[in-house]
């Protein structure tokens, strides 16, 4: 049955002066009186009467080349009617057909995708496999929607896809296959009316936002038709994340091309999902839920990188606690796993977002601090460390809370070393330095020498 309201609002939005005068007549009965069957099908009568005789111009068409979907522009206005739930034709209760003056739907024809030999399915399998495993970048959606991209695209020759994006996060980029957000200027009419989760049929190029126009137009594709369908995030709770513009030749239908962009986005959500769930894995500490050494191994040349490009500092802290194997001698290693996984929250919860904290050994952490001064970062470990770490022990173990401290290394790029090598062993050493001056202690590498930073016993 049509949503009621709905196919009111699109009665009262139909131009009734372009209706002939019976149907002008249905309409405003349907809208005195009508019962709910009778809305959809005067609605869906007057809509094919205006189609029929141009008045209604299709912008873009959602689920193919029905008639009942998408949204309609009021020729010589700019007036939009979004046509979601529309009766099809073939749903009218009464029987009483509609005026049938609209040209029949043209032939399908299907260009069938190259076949796959097994030499190329073994192909795609395996870089299906190598897709960013381990990699900390994968849960950048630039990153990985352009690669998920780039592994379809080798398998489907004849077509182009490409990716909007509408993400805070990660890196925007406007390469390859991601295209920027256009403007509002730039952006087609359909676009700027499009609810979330619509897909859409754009068989004019020139409907096209302009950069997709200009990348198809070097793809050399011959009139390409396009399918636009929503990306969903790989999270659940997020929703559509952009949208994914399937283009092929002409000789692709809508209702063969829409349902083949579909599939196409799940892949690359699926797809996207599951590199997530295997870096969480590969990454993630399991004892405390921060990111582990080999996330410290591969994200740290990776920051030091991006500083490096924006001429940046970043400063690089060695943590470890002092006398944890006391911790474990006297109270048991599974106090001792409460103490690293509230140290690990606590160190977490005290840093930006930019910063990162990776447990690296046993009761070792390492923060990398981009964009960091020795000056900022000594700041931040004062203010960190100006009361040790509090840990509630259980009641059974009859000491309430324990406090316990840490001793750390402190080093700046560019100043103190300039490859992750050479700044990893300053800061080990100066770590080692703290520990012999007697643990609680900041060592601080400064281009005039070394700070020690002697931190409070107790918060008492
Ligand atoms: P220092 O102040 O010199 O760092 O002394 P420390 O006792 O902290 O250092 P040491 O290297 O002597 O001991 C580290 C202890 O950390 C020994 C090891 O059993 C313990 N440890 C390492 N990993 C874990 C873990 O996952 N859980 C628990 N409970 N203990 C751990
Ligand atoms: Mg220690
Ligand atoms: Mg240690």
């Amino acid at each position: 049955m049509a949503d009621v309201r709905h196919m009111r609002r699109i009665l009262r939005q139909l131009p009734m002066d372009r209706l002939a005068s019976s149907s002008r007549e249905l309409v405003a009965r349907a809208l005195r009186d009508g019962v709910d069957d009778d809305l959809g099908r005067v609605a869906r009568l007057a809509f094919d009467e205006l189609i029929a005789a141009g008045d209604l111009v299709r912008v873009a068409v959602e689920g193919g080349a029905r008639r009942n979907r998408g949204l309609w522009l009021v020729q010589g206005t700019s007036k939009l009617i979004d046509a979601a739930g529309l009766p099809d034709r073939g749903d009218e209760a009464s029987g009483e057909s509609a005026p049938d003056a609209v040209a029949p739907e043209p032939p399908r024809v299907v260009g069938a995708p190259r076949e796959l030999d097994v030499g190329d399915m073994l192909d795609a399998m395996e870089r299906a496999q190598d897709l960013a495993v381990g990699d900390p970048r994968a849960d950048d959606p630039w990153v990985m929607v352009g690669r998920i991209l780039g592994l379809l695209e080798h398998y489907l020759p004849d077509m182009s896809l490409h990716a909007q994006l509408n993400v805070v996060v990660g890196e925007p980029r406007s390469c390859g296959r991601l295209l920027p957000q256009p403007d509002l200027d730039g952006m087609p009419f359909w676009l700027r009316h499009r609810r979330g989760g619509q897909s859409l049929w754009v068989p004019d190029p020139l409907e096209l936002p302009r950069e997709l126009r200009h990348r198809l137009e070097m793809a050399r594709l011959a009139e390409p038709v396009t399918a636009v369908v929503p990306i969903m995030s790989p999270l659940e709770a997020e929703g559509e994340i952009g949208l994914l513009y399937v283009s092929a030749g002409s000789t692709w239908a809508a209702a063969d091309l829409l349902p083949l962009a579909r599939r196409l986005s799940a892949f690359v959500s699926r797809r996207w999902r599951c590199q997530h769930d295997v870096n969480q894995r590969v990454l993630t500490d399991s004892l405390t839920g921060i990111p582990n050494r080999a996330f410290f191994d591969t994200q740290f040349p990776l920051e030091l990188e991006r500083v490096r490009r924006g001429e940046q500092p970043l400063t690089l802290v060695i943590g470890d606690l002092d006398h944890f194997k006391t911790v474990n001698d006297s109270f048991g290693h599974q106090c001792g796993d409460m103490v690293l996984r509230t140290v690990a929250r606590q160190l977490q919860a005290s840093l930006r977002r930019i910063d990162v904290v990776c447990r690296i050994g046993g009761e070792e952490f390492a923060f990398i601090l981009p964009s960091t001064s020795w000056q900022e970062a000594r700041d931040v470990l004062a203010r960190m460390t100006a009361h040790p770490f509090r840990v509630a022990l259980p009641p059974e173990v009859g000491v309430g809370m324990l406090n316990v401290t840490m001793s750390y290394g402190v080093v700046t790029f560019p100043d103190a070393g300039t490859s992750t090598g050479e700044l990893h062993r300053k800061a080990d050493s100066l770590l080692y330095r703290a520990k012999e001056l007697g643990r609680r202690l900041c060592c601080i590498w400064t281009p005039d020498g070394i700070i020690d930073l002697r931190l409070p016993e107790s918060s008492a």
